[in-house]
């Protein structure tokens, strides 16, 4: 079955927020530290009902975030119960990385089949001060035991902030040339944080200039990886990738602001607290919690699900001035 949406958008592509708690606070995520939430969060079984819900109306990519994942309590064995859902083709983590050398290996044997880590400083003084407490090197353990864990590819997302960490776009690349790492430039959004966007925000155009000073990229039309049973596929995403010859890795840009991508949107987002969020700009939600926890049948939840896809706007409106009340980890980015 394909889902598609009033734009005739194909939607297969969940991204689940499981908490949004989180280890690190990152300044441009979190505009205070929240230590804990008042509102209720989906329970395991209610997260693994929708998404078996959403794969039977044609969402084929799963994608778990949060906050910080790795964070919630008996994550593997979530993992281990949402992988066992027939039709999920993609299984996907977003991580800080913080607690992988704990779980890379068990998160492998559970079904996550990639991974992507957030990562926006390579020297220990700025990582602190980014994420406001922590600590690089045990993000460096947990890359090292992603490798050993075989996950291919693994993909290292770098927010760059003018005046921040843009002194570092050199040393990331340079990452790509030893390692099979997808290293991913990724806009700054403005969102419900503290950071003056405007000062900090960096285009991909001007990232890319400076760093065609110092390298060659040769653009990359057909990122190969390989699924879960070794085949290689070639994915379409929002990023658009390069390579340094010889480099064992990519270099890839993803720029919502300064090109917005909308037109090849094909996501919906879970939230913690149980709303369908058909965008993540748009404040427009559907609560998929009440009606849940009320009783409601399969059918009436799968009706809610379409309605959130009936929902999606034709474009995201950073642009404008608006008010945002969630912050990036209440939603999942
Ligand atoms: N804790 C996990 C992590 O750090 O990857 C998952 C949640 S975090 C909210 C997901 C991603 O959102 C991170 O890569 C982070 O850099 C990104 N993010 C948060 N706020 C952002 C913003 N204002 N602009 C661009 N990306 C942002």
């Amino acid at each position: 079955m394909e889902l598609k949406d009033n734009y005739g958008r194909l939607i297969d592509y969940l991204r689940v927020s499981i908490i949004d708690w989180c280890n690190l606070h990152c300044v441009y995520c979190q505009p205070e530290i929240i230590k804990r939430t008042h509102y209720e969060i989906l329970s395991y079984e209610e997260i693994i009902r929708i998404v078996r819900l959403a794969i039977q109306l044609g969402i084929k990519k799963i994608r778990i975030t949060g906050g910080e994942p790795l964070m919630r309590r008996n994550i593997i064995f979530f993992i281990t119960e949402l992988s066992k859902i027939d039709g999920i083709e993609d299984l996907t983590i977003t991580t800080n990385g913080i607690l992988l050398a704990k779980y890379a290996y068990s998160l492998k044997q559970a079904g996550i089949q990639r991974l992507n880590i957030s990562l926006d400083s390579l020297q220990a003084k700025r990582y602190e001060e980014i994420t406001r407490g922590g600590v690089l090197n045990q993000v460096i353990l947990g890359i090292e035991e992603t490798f050993k864990a075989d996950f291919n590819p693994i993909k290292l997302n770098i927010v760059p902030m003018k005046g921040i960490n843009d002194d570092e776009l050199e040393d990331f690349v340079r990452l790509t040339i030893e390692r099979p790492l997808q290293v991913r430039f990724i806009e700054l959004m403005p969102m419900n944080h503290n950071l003056s966007w405007e000062k900090r925000y960096l285009p991909v155009s001007q990232i890319k200039k400076r760093l065609k000073r110092h390298f060659v990229l040769k653009p990359v039309s057909d990122v190969k990886v390989c699924n879960a049973s070794g085949i290689s596929v070639s994915r379409s995403g929002p990023a658009e990738y390069y390579q340094i010859d010889g480099a064992k890795g990519l270099v890839g840009f993803i720029n919502p602001i300064s090109e917005h991508f909308c037109n090849r949107c094909n996501r919906l987002r879970l939230t913690p607290d149980g709303k369908i969020k058909p965008c993540l700009e748009n404040e427009v939600e559907v609560d998929i919690k009440t009606p849940l926890r009320d009783g409601q049948s399969d059918e009436e939840i799968k009706k809610l699900l379409l309605l959130a896809v009936k929902l999606k706007p034709q474009r995201h409106q950073f642009a404008s001035k608006r008010v945002r009340l969630r912050q990036m980890s209440a939603i999942g980015g």
